[in-house]
């Protein structure tokens, strides 16, 4: 009773059960993506897609049997959870947690299940729905290329099949940082594909990448994102602040001096750009990584972008002794939101961190080392 998953889902999908239908990324070139690296992109087959379905509908059975076995008539409870924990496989733990929560939500794994066939990926919805009646929403990554390409009537055959939401990896509208990262798609071409899928009635999610423009587009990025997330007007912008991975070609345009990274500092006033440049949308900004060094800049455009602005100034009006307290008491995981930085006992433990440091000569070092630890 197997069913294979791949290595990644959206913080928003940790509750989701999750289902691969093609492996790895068809791309797999984004210079700061390590992701897949060294994995090679596969379809499977409906035939295998739809056992998968079957083992998982087996799995659920067996955990139903199990919680009658224990007196609980089939209800999937706190006690059926802890003694599965004992003895379950992972994917047993995963369809018990899965069903904990109601069964509502799966995730199709992994990068761009878009790519399949829209006939058999709508086939394989359709499957997937009529075999767990519990679930409500489905969702997947896609890539904007991939979304361009497509007729508009596919997309709305996938939303009839249950298709309810995508996740696209935006990272940024700019062609300049677009090009220079090998993301492998275009402004327009994330305009095009993002057009079409709220066209189509499907709920869109857009990640951005803050401070992927480096020192070399340090406005550029940030400015032709809003344009285009401006001309897309996604259901939900999720923010996600860019982390250097040693071992991928970022990492070695870094080591070269080709690429130089942001400040914190500076990415948090890049991100000012860009709200204070979305305009005429009504989307949810949400901050749902730790790597966001302002978790509390969120709300619903545009009636919170003043508030997420405030947020902003909030933090570059600090002294810059403050700034630096509140940047390593977030990454030491002591501190979660500014408001955190008014405890006192908090706020001298950092200071105290802060001094040995220095002393020490170890301050940005941990500082980055802490960042890192959070990909
Ligand atoms: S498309 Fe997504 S998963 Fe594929 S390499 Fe780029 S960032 Fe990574």
């Amino acid at each position: 009773m197997f069913f294979e998953q791949g290595p990644i889902r959206p913080p928003s999908e940790a509750e989701s059960l999750l289902l691969r239908f093609t492996r790895n990324c068809p791309w797999n070139r984004c210079d700061f993506c390590g992701t897949y690296k060294g994995e090679t992109f596969s379809r499977r087959t409906l035939e295998e897609i739809k056992r998968d379905i079957d083992n998982v509908c087996l799995i659920a059975e067996k955990i139903r049997e199990r919680s009658w076995q224990m007196g609980y008539g089939g209800e999937i409870n706190r006690q059926v959870l802890s003694d599965l924990y004992q003895s379950g496989s992972h994917l047993v733990i995963h369809v018990a947690a899965w069903l904990y929560r109601g069964g509502k939500t799966v995730f199709i794994q992994d990068a761009n299940s878009l790519i399949m066939k829209t006939r058999e990926l709508a086939e394989a919805l359709r499957y997937l729905k009529e075999r767990l009646p519990s679930v409500e929403r489905i969702t997947s990554y896609a890539r904007s290329q991939t979304l361009a390409r497509k007729d508009p009537r596919e997309l709305e055959e996938l939303r009839e099949a249950g298709l309810n939401r995508i996740h696209v990896g935006m990272e940024s509208g700019s062609d300049a940082v677009l090009k220079y990262m090998n993301k492998g798609a275009t402004a327009r071409e994330h305009i095009e594909g993002g057009r079409k899928v709220v066209e189509a009635g499907i709920s869109l999610c857009e990640y951005v990448l803050l401070g992927l423009g480096g020192r070399l587009w340090p406005e550029e990025h940030y400015l032709e994102t809003a344009r285009v997330l401006n001309r897309i007007n996604p259901d939900f912008i999720r923010m996600r602040t860019l982390a250097v991975i040693e071992e991928t070609p970022l990492g070695e345009k870094r080591a070269r001096g080709e690429f130089t990274e942001q400040t914190e500092d500076e990415i948090v006033a890049g991100e000012r750009l860009l709200i204070e440049n979305l305009d005429g949308i009504n989307s949810q900004v949400v901050s749902d990584h730790m790597l966001n060094l302002l978790e509390e800049v969120r709300g619903r455009l545009p009636e919170d972008k003043e508030f997420m602005i405030s947020v902003i100034d909030r933090y570059l009006s600090l002294p810059g002794r403050e700034r630096l307290n509140f940047r390593l008491g977030k990454r030491w995981g002591l501190y979660r939101g500014l408001a955190d930085l008014n405890d006192p006992p908090r706020h001298a433990r950092v200071e105290a961190m802060v001094r040995r440091l220095e002393e020490e000569g170890r301050l940005d070092g941990t500082i980055s080392s802490l960042r890192a630890s959070m990909i």
